[in-house]
Formats: structure tokens, sequence, C-alpha cells
């Protein structure tokens, strides 16, 4: 199994529950639940879900404990049926793994500016001004 390459997830939101399809996930990275906006690798993965790869197209399941997942009855969306148990203390550990490596990457490279300031941050008091300042009344 290679995490390291991005591929599909079909992952249910450890919070709200919704199934959230990211095209390519990659360890590392943010999985940002469509409703409730949580990262869903936030949550204890190891507790609340359990992991399926499809052994034909490689889409990744993470689906809550609870959900039914029955391997050979259950279908991918290729109609493969065919599944890889994914060890979610495995999963965890790449994504954890490769967060950090993130993290330190970041550091190392001075152009990295994902987490510059943005450019429109405006102190409150200065709204009114940028008003007053509008050409049209000058
Ligand atoms: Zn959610
Ligand atoms: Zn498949």
């Amino acid at each position: 199994m290679n995490l390291e390459t991005p591929f599909v997830l079909l992952m249910e939101c450890g919070g709200c529950g919704l199934e959230n399809l990211i095209s390519a996930f990659t360890p590392g990275t943010p999985a940002i639940c469509n409703q409730c906006r949580e990262n869903m690798m936030d949550y204890d993965l190891t507790r609340t879900h359990q992991g399926h790869r499809c052994d034909s197209c490689q889409r990744t399941l993470l689906l809550k404990k609870e959900t039914e997942f029955v391997n050979g009855e259950s279908e991918c969306q290729c109609e493969g049926r065919d599944f890889t148990e994914l060890n979610m203390k495995d999963f965890v550990d790449s994504v954890t793994q490769a967060e950090k490596k993130g993290l330190d990457d970041a550091d190392d490279n001075p152009d990295f500016d994902w987490c510059r300031p943005a450019q429109d941050h405006v102190p409150d008091e200065r709204y009114d001004e940028i008003f007053d300042d509008d050409p049209g009344f000058t």
C-alpha cells in the first residue's frame, strides 16, 4: 500500500457523519468535511473508523465503525467488491508522520508562504477611512 501518492478517499466524518469524497487525498493534508468544516483527520480514527481499500481502483473508504461493510458484498464505485482492510493504526501513523514532515518542510523553505498573513487584513478602525477615501467624492 502506497500512501505517498494522492488517492481517492471516501470518508464518513467522525463529527457529523456526512460522507465526503476527496478526489486526491495525500497524507499530511487536511481532509475538511463539507458540512461541519472539521478536519476529519483530527478525530481518533483508530477508535471511530474502519478502513478499506478497493483492490481494483485503490479508492479508499474510511467508514465509521457502526457502518455496515462486508468485504465481498459491499460494492465500490467501480463495481469491484474486493477490498483490502486497512490497518487504521498504520494509516493514522502515516498521516501523522506526513503532517510532521510537512511542517518540517515548511520551516526549511522560506519561500513557502501559505501561512503568510492575508493581504486583505485591515484593522477595524481603518474601514471608515477607506470609505471616506472613495474617489467618487473627491
Ligand atoms: Zn462533518
Ligand atoms: Zn473500486
